[in-house]
């Protein structure tokens, strides 16, 4: 895109603010009812029906390029989008991990058919997309994975397993890591996928959590019918594409991704609890301890914004390598902990036995039953601190009993 062509920030600010007030409904008026996990096939519906409000409205995809059907901005603009759309209900639960994760590598890794068919598909509103990574085995280990595919004459065939993968039932494609090749080393044998969710063979059980949540599901591949053109990238050659994939997690876990419209979450978190509302709230905003940790999480806030701009400028720039993404999913993480522990320090007792409804204090008991996802999802933060530690500091790497070993010759499970 010629720079020419381009419209100054401010103009597009100016433009989006005019088009948000008259296109986008007003937070305030949004069904509370869509927050319920009870209710989460009618969300998902509303998050396509935002989504092809803002395609229609020519503002989806700011910095997907045009021929994929975005807008070819900066990040600049993406940000000033964001920033006024704070008000208004967006769709928010398309930015992770169909925007943010799933489309981004497409973008960098697929196939032109793919970024025109996919990318144009989840900014129309009309496709979502799924991570089918972890395995129940164990999900830190992805090079380890034991799905597999099979090349049947023009076909793959795939069997196998996958767990916690958020949101796979309202999903249209997943992107699946399997093994094709047993007889040389984790790494080398991988091949990335974009299953159809519906397809035949594909079962898919969602798993009930302590807080109610269905959110999380396990699939099982049996035989399920692939073509060669389902292949992302190269045969043998999905630890690639997988890397890029988790350097967009990290990216967007981080808070730092170009590819998603809006602040805040998807669906009603923790964070999207204002302290001060929760302080008034139980009676304690004039409690100088409260003040103080209302200032600690505020702090912390503004060191990861900065933190967030610096690293993806580096990273830009191409002065700090990607492993670093880490650095802003680790912080990320840390803060959220944190912020679970603050709102339960200031509500107290309430965070039992207060309303639970429009983010009253009882709803801090039922979110920190939740605090540990922020640290798990998105890789976990040890893995996090290992990526740093060996990849960015460059300190030794821990040992692998498997490193260079034929897959199929690495000790499976317990003797
Ligand atoms: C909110 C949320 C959303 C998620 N969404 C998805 C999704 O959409 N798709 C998907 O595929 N998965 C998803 N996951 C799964 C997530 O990626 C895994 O939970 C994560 O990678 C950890 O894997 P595991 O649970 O199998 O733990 P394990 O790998 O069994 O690890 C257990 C513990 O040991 C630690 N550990 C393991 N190996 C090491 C090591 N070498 N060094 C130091 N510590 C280590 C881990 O950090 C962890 O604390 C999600 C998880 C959450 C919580």
């Amino acid at each position: 895109m010629s720079t020419e062509s381009v419209q100054p920030v401010e103009d597009f600010r100016l433009r989006a603010r005019e088009w948000l007030a008259e296109n986008m409904p007003r937070l305030e008026d949004r069904d509370a009812s869509l927050d319920d996990p009870e209710n989460d096939d009618a969300s998902w519906a509303r998050t396509k029906e935002l989504q092809r409000k803002l395609w229609d409205g020519g503002f989806a995809g700011i910095g997907f390029p045009r021929e994929y059907g975005g807008l070819g901005l900066t990040r600049e603009h993406q940000r000033a989008f964001s920033a006024e759309s704070a008000p208004y209900e967006m769709p928010l639960r398309i930015n992770v991990p169909t925007l943010a994760i799933c489309a981004a590598t497409i973008l960098d890794m697929g196939s032109e058919q793919q970024k025109r068919d996919r990318i144009g598909g989840a900014l129309r509103g009309d496709e979502l997309m799924v991570q089918f990574l972890s395995e129940p085995r164990g999900g830190s280990d992805l090079a380890g994975v034991t799905t597999k595919a099979e090349r049947d004459g023009d076909v793959w065939i795939l069997n196998g397993a996958k767990i916690w993968s958020s949101g796979a039932y309202a999903a249209d494609y997943g992107l699946c890591l399997v093994r094709t090749d047993w007889s040389v080393p984790k790494h080398a044998g991988l091949t990335m996928f974009l299953v159809p969710v519906k397809a035949p063979g594909v079962t898919i059980r969602r798993i009930r959590q302590v807080n109610g949540s269905t959110e999380f599901c396990e699939e099982f591949f049996d035989d399920v019918m692939l073509p060669a053109d389902a292949v992302v990238g190269e045969v043998n050659g999905g630890w690639a594409v997988a890397s890029r994939q988790l350097y967009w997690e990290r990216t967007a876990m981080g808070g730092g991704s170009p590819y998603i419209s809006g602040v805040g979450r998807g669906i009603a978190s923790a964070a999207d609890q204002p302290l001060q509302a929760l302080a008034r709230a139980v009676g304690r905003v004039d409690d100088p301890k409260v003040r103080e940790l209302i200032g600690e999480s505020r702090a912390n806030h503004l060191v990861q914004d900065h933190l967030v701009r610096r690293v993806m400028a580096g990273l830009a720039g191409g002065h700090l390598p990607g492993p670093s993404a880490s650095m802003t999913r680790l912080f990320h993480a840390e803060t959220d902990w944190r912020d679970s522990d603050i709102r339960l320090e200031i509500a107290g007792g309430a965070a039992v036995t207060g309303p639970v409804g429009d983010h009253g204090p009882g709803q801090v008991g039922e979110f920190f039953l939740n605090r540990q996802a922020g640290s798990l999802g998105g890789g976990s933060t040890e893995m996090a601190r290992n990526v740093i530690s060996e990849r960015v500091l460059g300190m030794p790497r821990e040992y692998a009993a498997d490193r260079d070993v034929p897959f199929n010759q690495v000790e499976q499970g317990r003797a």
